[in-house]
């Protein structure tokens, strides 16, 4: 059965680790992450954007899915079914449709906005016994469409939104979605350590996890980092695999070309990454 984000991230943060947040986008990803997460023990919150909810018809098609197979596979550890960057009313879909947790990404409205729009969600989300994760200061990058460079969030707005009753709070602070550019300047510690000191228990959220060396990653958990997400890495790890698997021309030998064969080595090298990320994050065992 599906769970709250709460329980495990208030874990993780007192823990000093972190649980993956892992994107996915079909039966495929789906599998892997979670056959991952039950092999090593280990919490883990499957995400899912606007854009992949529509890619998999639906957001029933996905909370169908998800049930099914945790069941199917005998999934124990905990599992949360999360709303990637979920604008109001996508919120308010997955809610009816059995997500059991949802970021609102109020990021691009004005604060007061931000903060009237997260309350009702917060109210909502309570009620259901659901997890909510709130967005301050845009996370850069490409998503959805919308490219932006890494920003540096306002604590103190940070600490305005954590106090509404969100159960973890992405802020920005220097972080970009997708592959980093070579100039990056790194994550800014000093803007996560003020937005921890100001905001105490509450776990903070690092978007953007591909590609933020190994250290950083440490560093960013000792400073109150309980949620990572990691998209793109998986993707990249998938189609490498999936090409390789094309140019040895494996697809054309007996019958390669049967999709549970020719999906299979991309799958595989989604659950390999999905298992590094948990060693690096230290989650692993954590769900014994
Ligand atoms: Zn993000």
């Amino acid at each position: 059965m599906l769970v709250s984000a709460k329980e495990m991230l208030d874990k993780a943060k007192a823990g000093h680790y972190a649980v993956g947040q892992f994107n996915i986008n079909n039966l495929e990803w789906t599998k892997a992450v979670l056959q991952a997460a039950e092999e090593k023990k280990s919490p883990v919150i499957l995400g899912v954007s606007e854009g992949a909810g529509k890619y998999m018809t639906g957001y029933k098609t996905v909370v169908g899915m998800v049930n099914g197979m945790m069941e199917e596979l005998g999934i124990t550890v905990p599992v949360a079914l999360h709303l990637d960057h979920g604008s109001y009313e996508g919120c308010k879909a997955c809610i009816e449709a059995g997500f059991s947790s949802v970021m609102f990404d109020g990021s691009h409205y004005p604060i007061e906005e931000n903060v009237a729009k997260t309350t009702e969600l917060v109210a909502i989300t309570k009620e259901k016994g659901m997890s909510i994760e709130a967005e301050v200061g845009s996370i850069g990058g490409e998503e959805d469409g919308v490219v932006g460079k890494g920003e540096c969030a306002d604590p103190k707005e940070c600490k305005a939104i954590a106090d509404l009753g969100v159960d973890m709070l992405a802020a920005g602070i220097g972080n970009i979605h997708g592959k980093y550019p070579a100039n990056w300047e790194g994550l800014s510690f000093e803007t996560l350590d003020a937005v921890q000191q100001l905001t105490g228990t509450m776990p903070l959220v690092l978007h953007g996890g591909t590609g933020i060396p190994a250290d950083m990653i440490k560093k960013a958990i000792t400073l109150g980092v309980a949620k990572i997400n990691v998209n793109t890495e998986c993707q990249l790890s998938f189609a490498d695999a999936t090409r390789k698997y094309i140019e040895a021309g494996k697809d054309l030998e007996g019958k390669g070309f049967d999709p549970r064969k020719l999906l299979a080595p991309g799958t595989e090298a989604i659950k390999a990454t999905v298992i590094e990320k948990m060693e690096l994050f230290g989650s692993i065992g954590k769900a014994e």
